[in-house]
């Protein structure tokens, strides 16, 4: 089993990436020993992933981020770096590798306090590794001045030190920054590839894993976590519900009433599962005493984590209506191939019943201008319009009756 193993469909991706860690092993042995690096390389040190949700952007930067850091004896013999055994690709996977940074966020945005301290760290050599490798989960969240700053420390890179920023598209990312960086693009896998990788991986039962991998079109993650967590099988099922549970305004109303409080739900579980320790962790280290009084000039640090905190619950509460109302798109996207007798693969065929009478009860017209109502409600909830106002709108447009 190799690095390779968790990139799903992704073929030529996975080649070009290959070629630069073999490239890049070259380099530094070279360097080592004293010689110069070859100049026709296929490695470079800034990298751009980009790719629909789910497609898996960050498991190709960290599989990567692995074979660099691969110090497997079969390079040596002519193989490709990123066995997935040696300490370099081990430690590199579960996060632990000491020149491997990982930067997810939980935020709305990346500031440029925390992409000073990354560019900061960019500038040491490697440690114990082969290469400094920071990878950048959500670089469509830096915002102008946390990009600028990025900027500077992309242009004039520490020798051995990697970038690899991931975003949904190109569009995401300062042009600025994306013309420093080699691009690649990651294709939405085939459900049938997805499926795949959960029976492989997972061990999950192979019905159960296309009936999730078909849910999810092609977003491996998602697709995992409904193959194996009741709470999300629980909250699709009542999403796909809602279409059925329109028939008048009272009705759509409280179907909007009900999904929001679903979201709400999702961050206060977030919040009880993190913000707690975190708080407590935050005061044991700045000295609260048994009784716990804060020493003087600390409020300010309290203050800076409650507001993230606050920050984190927007985002997991946004994030968890997107859900939602991808489902549901997802659901009329159905409906629609049925009533244009599309001989498509149907994403909710589970719920084929649902399906066959809203697509009776309805013309392709109407379809269409539901789905765009949902479109139009994701939009509003980007610009901060107020949840419950954008998510009532759309479910009154829903309406059956
Ligand atoms: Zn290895």
């Amino acid at each position: 089993m190799t690095v390779w193993d968790d990139l799903v469909g992704q073929a030529r991706v996975q080649e070009q990436l290959a070629g630069a860690a073999k490239d890049a092993d070259a380099q530094v042995t070279l360097q080592t020993s004293g010689g110069t690096a070859p100049d026709a390389s296929k490695m470079t040190h800034a990298w751009l992933f980009t790719g629909p949700p789910g497609s898996g952007r960050s498991t190709a930067a960290r599989a990567f981020a692995a074979a660099l850091q691969c110090v497997s004896p079969d390079r040596a013999l002519g193989g490709i770096p990123g066995c997935g055994f040696c300490d370099g690709c081990h430690t590199t996977l579960i996060g632990t590798h000491a020149d491997v940074e990982i930067v997810r966020t939980d935020m709305l945005s990346i500031g440029v306090k925390e992409t000073r301290d990354l560019v900061r760290r960019a500038q040491l050599s490697p440690a114990v590794g082969r290469w400094q490798v920071i990878v950048l989960e959500d670089a469509d969240r830096l915002t102008e001045g946390a990009g600028n700053v990025l900027l500077k420390a992309v242009e004039e890179p520490a020798p051995r030190t990697v970038w690899l920023l991931c975003a949904p598209s190109l569009e995401d990312v300062l042009p600025t920054i994306r013309s420093r960086c080699r691009h690649l693009t990651l294709n939405t896998p085939s459900v049938a590839a997805v499926a795949d990788v959960l029976v492989r991986r997972d061990g999950i039962d192979p019905e159960a894993a296309m009936t999730a991998a078909r849910a999810t079109q092609g977003h491996i993650g998602r697709a995992r976590r409904l193959a194996t967590d009741e709470r999300a099988r629980k909250r699709r099922a009542a999403v796909l519900r809602l279409p059925l549970r329109t028939d008048d305004i009272g009705a759509c109303l409280k179907a909007a009433q009900e999904l929001v409080d679903a979201a709400a739900e999702d961050a206060k579980q977030v919040a009880e599962d993190v913000d707690g320790k975190e708080t407590e962790d935050l005061k044991a280290a700045l000295g609260a005493s048994t009784g716990g009084r804060m020493p003087r000039g600390t409020a300010g640090a309290m203050k800076e984590l409650a507001d993230r905190q606050k920050r984190r619950s927007t985002r997991t509460q946004r994030d968890s209506l997107d859900l939602a109302l991808t489902d549901l798109t997802g659901f009329y996207r159905d409906v629609l191939a049925l009533q244009l007798g599309s001989s498509v693969a149907l994403a909710n065929e589970d719920v084929r019943d649902s399906l066959d009478r809203i697509a009776r009860d309805s013309t392709p017209e109407r379809t269409l201008r539901r789905i765009e109502s949902i479109i139009a409600c994701r939009e509003a909830l980007d610009r901060n319009v107020a949840p419950l106002l954008a998510v009532e709108a759309m479910a009154v447009s829903l309406r059956t009756g």
